[in-house]
């Protein structure tokens, strides 16, 4: 990295404590997670601001600040299982991987799978498992989940997903429809599930299926 994409690090790194990821751990996997892998050749001198940049097969990376406020609000360890759902870049994933034990995720576009593939290749990030499916569905043969976080905005709280939560487990989701989105909080203990909601956002849809014609990239 050069000294100005270094410089532009600290500074988001800075920002993002200032507007609420104070966990440390978070904050180190933040750091330690190099962005720029993860976007796109053409925004390669954005991958340090505070946004959402474009990528392959019409999907995003989210923003900085979404990725450490929904990992803080997972309230992970390192002996968490965790299920994500939407790999997209392969981002959020990643930043998951330095702080639990495992990371399953599941995306329905293949070649954004197979470019994320290449990414934990490339960083030696060994404790993440991927598969190409239709999320919605979770991972039937690997749950239960200590921890489940969704990236993409479902228009409620999947019930099969809920399903797959151990007891104690949390789930952390975009909820809403084009127009409005929550972050929710799903807490499941005693098979009863405890929603919260915490954060006005904009993601793209949590879509059924998987697509029969994906672009070649
Ligand atoms: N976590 C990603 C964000 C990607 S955007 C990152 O850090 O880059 C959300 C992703 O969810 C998209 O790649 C989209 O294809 C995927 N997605 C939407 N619905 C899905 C479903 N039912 N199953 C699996 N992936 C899905």
């Amino acid at each position: 990295m050069n000294g100005g994409a270094h410089d532009h690090k600290i500074r988001l790194l800075m920002d993002l404590r200032r507007t609420g990821v104070t966990d440390t751990r978070v904050l180190s996997a933040l750091e330690t997670v190099p962005r720029e892998v993860f976007v796109s050749d053409p925004f390669l001198e954005h991958a340090y601001d505070n946004r959402a940049l474009p990528i392959d097969c019409g999907q995003t990376i989210s923003q900085p600040l979404v990725v450490g406020l929904m990992t803080q609000y997972l309230t992970l360890g390192p002996r968490d299982k965790v299920l994500e759902i939407g790999t997209g870049s392969g981002y959020q994933a990643a930043v998951l991987s330095k702080v639990a034990r495992r990371v399953y995720t599941v995306e329905r576009h293949a070649p954004l799978l197979a470019q994320a593939e290449a990414r934990f290749k490339h960083l030696s990030l060994t404790n993440i498992v991927t598969r190409h499916g239709d999320g919605m569905k979770g991972w039937p043969e690997q749950a239960p989940f200590t921890r489940i976080m969704v990236t993409a905005a479902a228009r409620q709280i999947p019930e099969g997903l809920a399903d797959q939560l151990d007891d104690g487990g949390v789930m952390v989701l975009p909820v809403g429809d084009a127009d409005q989105q929550w972050v929710m909080r799903v807490t499941r203990s005693n098979h009863r599930l405890h929603t919260e909601r915490l954060l006005a956002v904009r993601f793209v849809p949590l879509l059924d299926g998987v697509p029969d014609h994906d672009p070649d990239t």
